[in-house]
């Protein structure tokens, strides 16, 4: 149904309707109310006393007037009704709020009230615009009150018009219900054209929130039907080549390793062996923190491949990552003879080709590389594994892509951002999840401190002190897109300050903005020794191993990410020396800041920060929403609706795994949703 096949709505209004984002009529049902007017809640000013609890108050604005000088400038809003006056107050956004209500306009304020003397007042109340004062007073409790934005511009489609829409569709359409019939049962939801009254003219609270919890439960739903779908697609065709570990494998873990495997390790190769011998092909994920060892568990993984006949392949998302398990692979396995090579993109012509004939011709065992592993011209002789690191990184499109350079290879993903269970869960439910809890043994606990900069000369010592007992350090400094050249100058000017201040210690700097070689030159100079410091962008977030370095000082640590600190600090911490993270905020600091560098005091434990994070920032941003490839939920929330998410995915799964087609009688209104639903998303599921 389109839009102006509703009577009432007018082409114009249609055209601040669709600049919104909506539509068609469907859309518009599904713009929920942002929250209710309870005309029972609703207090007189008169009444009115100093609490936390939030209030309403229904009133007419009798004048607005801007208040102090620069930066102390407010707006101060009075508003009145049969039994008093009250004032709201805007310290920030006032510029927005004095255009958006005029002397005479009723409105209704929603906030915390604060006393001074005798004076009732709101700071930063929520406010909706009314169209009298019986639009708060209907004869229902509950008034919906619609978000409203700026092309629903003030007065041009206002909440009323928006209630009278809905009415009319609510009224003259049916909405067909496509949940089974036992889901519904099961969790007592409301039916679909129930449930999206409840939500828009509710008798009570209760009502309002059930539905908007089937509503979610719907979502959910429906995505963890297609992981399901996905899953069963795969395994229904993923027959693979059973790979057993052999005389390389065998010699590799027994003679080569200069260490015990932690439990960890051990489990998830167990678990890797087990997955490979059969001919099915697996799927699995190794979730682990930063310096768990997962390295050591990929190149077991690959070996295993090479012992039966196979190549393997491992992708990492960065240049630098991806020299780093080169050389790691240089060390361990240039003595066993089996041969490897790197792939990159900025790769001279010669040594490209050189590479690709090797690939192709099957005189490589083992490619590792960036991105320039799933392209085109690149052909695989027999590729039997394809190893993903920091996944995170990489959406499910590449796990395709990497998948079709061979036929059927197993597959094997790692993760160092630890993942709260629930989100892994969602994220890819189509995946085995091996989890490496523990760290190997012999490391020392980082020990992380914040230092202000008046404490700037201690730092220095203590680097000094470092670097004078053979130790290494890393100073990190923010590299925000928007501000490369800024960063860039910060970091630059940084090293030149440090050049000068140790003129008899080697310091290295790198950044995103040098030479493919320049960069490498740098990296490898500090891996060896030969540079004591290294200044850097953050570049060195991901994956770098030199265990000999033992500090990290991290300058505006507040304009970090938690989880970003975190991967940071992993960095350290990797060999017998305590290792210390010292973290330098700029002058200004947030609530978050400040919230962000005690939790890095707090705790060592990537899980613990992961949940953290995940909670101060929301999963679409945690994941960097793009590249997660993190579905957007309209209603739903990952973390709040963790429960709601877990039971709608054994539901999906259960009707999955018995009716994979949804050919059985009552799954036909189901199957009507959920057919376009998936097709319109099998790219992001990887199988379009
Ligand atoms: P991550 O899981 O972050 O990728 P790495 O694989 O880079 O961690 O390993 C971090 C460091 O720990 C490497 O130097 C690696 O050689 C070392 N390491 C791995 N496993 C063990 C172990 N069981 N005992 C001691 N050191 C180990
Ligand atoms: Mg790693």
């Amino acid at each position: 149904m389109k839009l102006t096949d509703l009577h009432s709505l007018s082409e114009k209004r249609a055209k601040a309707l669709q600049k919104s984002g909506i539509h068609s009529v469907d859309e518009l049902l599904h713009l929920f109310p942002r929250r209710y007017l309870d005309k029972t809640t609703v207090k007189p000013i008169q009444m009115l006393t100093e609490s936390n609890d939030p209030v309403t108050v229904v009133g007419r604005v009798v004048q607005k007037k801007v208040e102090g000088y620069g930066r102390k400038r407010r707006l101060e809003v009075f508003v009145q009704d049969k039994t008093g006056t009250m004032k709201a107050v805007w310290f920030k956004g006032w510029k927005y709020f004095i255009s958006r209500f005029d002397e005479g306009d009723w409105i209704s304020l929603f906030g915390k009230v604060k006393r001074y003397g005798r004076q009732m007042s709101m700071a930063h109340p929520e406010v909706d615009q009314l169209e009298s004062p019986e639009d708060a007073q209907k004869t229902k409790t509950l008034t919906p009150i619609y978000p409203s934005n700026q092309h629903f511009s003030k007065g041009y489609i206002s909440n009323k018009i928006v209630q009278g829409w809905i009415e009319n569709i609510l009224a003259e359409k049916e909405i067909p219900e496509f949940l089974p019939e036992e889901i519904i049962e099961k969790h007592k939801f409301p039916k679909r054209q129930q449930a999206f009254r409840d939500v828009h003219q509710p008798e009570n609270k209760k009502a309002a929130e059930r539905a908007l919890e089937r509503f979610k439960y719907e979502e959910f739903f429906l995505f963890e039907m297609s992981m399901a779908k996905v899953k069963r697609i795969q395994i229904s065709r993923a027959e693979s080549n059973p790979i057993k570990p052999g005389k390389l494998t065998r010699t590799f873990f027994n003679d080569h390793l200069p260490f015990a495997l932690t439990d960890g390790q051990k489990t998830t190769l167990s678990e890797i062996r087990n997955d490979l011998a059969r001919p099915v092909q697996m799927n699995r994920l190794i979730q682990g923190d930063v310096g768990a060892g997962k390295t050591v568990v990929a190149i077991g993984a690959m070996l295993m491949a090479v012992d039966s006949g196979f190549q393997a392949a491992m992708m990492a998302p960065t240049e630098i990552l991806a020299e780093q398990h080169y050389y790691t692979l240089k060390k361990f396995l240039e003595p066993l003879g089996v041969h490897f090579r790197l792939l990159q993109g900025g790769q001279k012509k010669a040594l490209r080709d050189d590479v690709l004939a090797d690939i192709s011709g099957g005189r490589c065992s083992i490619v590792v590389g960036t991105h320039a592993v799933i392209q085109e011209a690149v052909k695989f002789n027999k590729l039997g594994l394809a190893v993903i690191d920091e996944q995170h990184r990489f959406g499910v499109k590449q796990r395709t892509e990497i998948l079709q350079k061979g036929d059927h290879p197993h597959l094997l993903v790692m993760s160092a951002t630890p993942i709260p269970r629930s989100l892994a869960m969602t994220l890819y439910s189509d995946l085995d999840i091996s989890v490496m809890k523990d760290m190997p043994a012999g490391r020392k606990p980082i020990k992380t401190a914040v230092r202000r900069d008046r404490d700037r000369e201690d730092v220095y010592n203590f680097l000094r002190q470092t670097v004078a007992d053979g130790g290494q350090a890393y100073i990190v400094y923010p590299l925000i897109e928007e501000s490369e050249a800024l960063d860039l100058k910060d970091a630059t000017m940084g090293f030149e300050k440090l050049k000068r201040r140790f003129p008899d210690i080697e310091i290295g700097l790198l950044h995103g903005q040098m030479k493919q070689d320049e960069k490498e030159g740098v990296m490898q100079s500090f891996v060896e020794g030969d540079l004591q410091i290294l200044v850097s962008t953050t570049v060195i977030e991901v994956g770098v191993d030199v265990s000999n370095a033992s500090v990290m000082i991290i300058e505006h640590a507040e304009r970090f990410g938690l989880s970003q600190l975190h991967q940071l600090r992993g960095r350290i911490g990797r060999g017998t020396r305590q290792s210390y993270c010292i973290l330098m905020p700029g002058d200004k600091l947030s609530e978050s800041g400040r919230f962000r560098l005690k939790k890095m005091v707090e705790t060592n434990d990537g899980f613990e920060i992961a949940e953290a994070d995940l909670k101060l920032r929301g999963p679409g941003d945690f994941l960097g929403t793009k590249q997660s490839g993190l579905p957007e939920f309209q209603y739903a929330d990952i973390v709040e609706d963790r429960l709601l998410l877990e039971q709608a995915k054994n539901d999906a799964w259960k009707i999955i795994e018995s009716d994979s087609d949804l050919e059985h009688e009552s799954h036909q209104s189901l199957k009507q949703v959920f057919t376009p639903y998936f097709k319109e998303r099998a790219a992001y599921f990887g199988i379009g």
